[in-house]
């Protein structure tokens, strides 16, 4: 039995997953003729309360679409530096829009109205890029799966409007924010031009990301994603599996939650720890004191079955998911319990 914890991306379809998958009605996409895409677009859309969605092969190119379609060659998007469309999306902003980060050094990967507020560039100042996006992820994912408050969201919306600027979610973990902090889509649609959410991560599906946002904007990413190469044909096998996701695995998120809770627990207990991030979702981040080889406890690890992985300046990550179940939790709990050095 291996219990992989190094990300929620490696859950595999469930047999029911399959068998809508199976079983859907498929046309060619890029003649808008795949009813299951249309539908997962549509019911997505809905659920946000947004007027439109599409459907993309990755959240990447999701990102990558909405940072095309609000920005110009030469702008520039603020966001947090353990961002995720500027540590990990291979430098698409300055590659397919031709823009640049402003970074902001927030909490956990969590930035402030104030702080967006402080690096915002005079527009008359032609010496310095235009500012035009503020971009922020919830959960972030370098920052440990750690949630925003909507009252700071409602405050960075506000300096968004006084200033001009569009607003987009990279919403990749949107749905575990949402279980965690009891809050819906439409909390999200109201405050976001564009956000995008994965198919694939929690949720179970095997692919996929969707964009949500205006008629308008939505008109402007079919175009993008065009270009990007990310027109797929009878991908409604592919949304079936989304929209089951959508349906079924949302809810059930709480358990990852509470799992991951658990680890968090249990390592804060030892003495080879130095420390352990707070646990708000899915995600466990944690150091070893200094004595104790990162390398070596990997691989201690992996040879009682357990895969876990480090995200470099001695971070090490456990990520709980939808394939991780009550026997293995409890297997892993054991052996960190009794793990010493
Ligand atoms: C995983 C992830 C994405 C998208 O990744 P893909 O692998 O391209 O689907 C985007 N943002 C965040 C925060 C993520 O964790």
């Amino acid at each position: 039995m291996e219990i992989n914890l190094i990300s929620d991306t490696v859950t595999k379809p469930t047999p029911a997953m399959l068998d809508v998958m199976f079983k859907a009605e498929v046309g060619d996409d890029v003649f808008k003729q795949d009813p299951t895409v249309n539908e997962l677009e549509r019911y997505t859309a809905k659920l946000f309360g947004k007027e439109a969605a599409l459907f993309f092969p990755s959240g990447t190119m999701a990102n990558q679409t909405a940072i095309k379609l609000h920005t110009q060659p030469a702008d520039e998007v603020i966001c947090d530096k353990w961002s995720h469309i500027f540590l990990y999306e291979g430098g698409g902003v300055a590659a397919n829009s031709g823009v640049s980060c402003h970074l902001v050094d927030g909490d956990r990967g969590k930035i402030t109205a104030q702080q967006v507020r402080n690096v915002i560039n005079d527009p008359e100042f032609y010496h310095a890029p235009t500012t035009r996006l503020v971009s922020i992820e919830n959960t972030t994912n370098k920052g440990g799966g750690a949630c925003y408050e909507l009252e700071e969201l409602e405050k960075i919306k506000r300096v968004c409007q006084e200033h001009n600027l569009k607003f987009h979610l990279d919403g990749a973990r949107l749905w575990n924010a949402m279980v965690a902090k009891n809050q819906h889509p439409r909390d999200f649609g109201n405050l976001f031009d564009t956000i995008s959410v994965c198919l694939s991560k929690g949720l179970g599906a095997p692919v996929g990301s969707v964009l949500v946002g205006s008629a308008a904007d939505i008109k402007k990413a079919i175009r993008i994603r065009k270009l990007f190469g990310g027109n797929m044909r009878q991908a409604g096998y592919l949304a079936a599996a989304g929209l089951y996701a959508i349906k079924n695995n949302v809810e059930r998120l709480a358990q990852d939650h509470q799992r991951a809770k658990e680890l968090g627990e249990v390592l804060v207990g030892k003495k080879w720890i130095a420390s352990v991030a707070p646990v708000e979702t899915n995600i466990v981040i944690f150091t070893l004191q200094q004595n104790i080889d990162e390398k070596m406890f990997v691989e201690k690890l992996k040879q009682k079955s357990i895969l876990i992985t480090s995200m470099g300046q001695g971070k090490l990550r456990m990520v709980t998911h939808l394939d991780y179940r009550g026997v293995m939790h409890d297997f892993v709990i054991d052996v960190l319990k009794r793990m010493e050095f």
